[in-house]
This record gives structure tokens, C-alpha cells and sequence, in this order.
């Protein structure tokens, strides 16, 4: 939930300071290996937080108040861009459009299959890759039951 316009002082309880959205603790080591090399220049040795609500510009936030944006990143991330063609694993790049192919092609997306045996495989690297700093399968299975959900709703649209 958005709650619009920016809240006063530093967040205490870890909330964004501009969202009020509770934000999930990340590395450091995942923040400075997603930003950009103007935004790593402000950077300080601090507790971060990643906000997860699609409305707000801000991806990480410190317990200080200090917050980066979107384009403080070198990636986009996929929480806060619109559904439809969005990469969600940002270690091997499946995508939203990718996995809708795949349903249209073959009647089924076998991403959460390839991800789970590269993870097993070690190759994995979700703590550098993912802005999140944590592992991407759970978002990639809802992914591909959302899309097969679309496509299938579109398949009988079209029988109509
Ligand atoms: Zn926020």
C-alpha cells in the first residue's frame, strides 16, 4: 500500500520514508553491487532495507533517512515496472516475456525447472544480481502461474 507523500524524520521501524512500505534487509554487499557508480559515491556504512512497493521510487533506504531511486540502480527493477516484460531472475534473465513465449509455444513454462537445477548447480548469484539480494524462485513460479493464468484467459477470449 502507498501511503502518498513523505513522512518526517528517520525510519525507526524500518519502513521507506517515503512509502511507509516495511522494507526487507539486504547486504551491503548487494547494494553496492546493484548501484551506480554516481549513486556508490554517497554511499555509507549502514543498515539497508529494500522497498518492495511498485508505486515508490525508492529501492533501498537506510535507518538514517537516506533513500536511492530507480536510477540509482544499474538494472530496472521488475517490483516497481509494469507487468508484462519484465526480467525477474536476474542471475540466467527470465523474463516475463520469455516465460509467455515458452506457455505459447509449448502450453507450459519450464523456468522454475532450469532456475532450480542452475541453483543446485551453484551457479546462482542472487546476493550481487538480484536487487532484492535473495533468491528470485518464489517470484519466478507466481510469474509463470500468473502469466499461464493470462494466457489461458486470453485462449478463451479469442474461442468466443
Ligand atoms: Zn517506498
Amino acid at each position: 500500500m502507498c501511503i502518498c507523500g513523505p513522512r518526517p524524520g528517520p525510519s525507526q521501524r524500518g519502513e521507506c520514508p517515503v512509502s511507509g512500505t516495511a522494507g526487507k534487509t539486504v547486504e551491503i554487499l548487494t547494494v553496492k553491487a546493484l548501484l551506480t557508480e554516481t549513486a556508490l559515491r554517497r554511499i555509507t556504512n549502514s543498515s539497508y532495507r529494500f522497498c518492495p512497493e511498485p508505486a515508490c521510487d525508492v529501492v533501498y533506504f537506510t535507518e538514517n533517512g537516506d533513500t536511492y531511486g530507480k536510477a540509482d540502480l544499474r538494472v530496472p527493477v521488475w517490483q516497481k515496472e509494469p507487468f508484462g516484460a519484465r526480467i525477474l531472475c536476474y542471475c540466467f534473465g527470465e523474463s516475463e516475456a520469455g516465460i509467455r513465449d515458452e506457455i505459447d509455444a509449448e502450453g507450459a513454462s519450464h523456468a522454475v525447472e532450469r532456475i532450480r537445477a542452475l541453483i543446485e548447480a551453484g551457479r546462482c548469484a542472487c546476493e550481487v544480481r538480484n536487487p532484492r539480494g535473495a533468491c528470485c524462485l518464489g517470484d519466478v513460479s507466481m510469474a509463470v502461474k500468473r502469466i499461464t493464468a493470462t494466457v489461458l484467459r486470453t485462449v478463451e477470449a479469442g474461442h468466443r
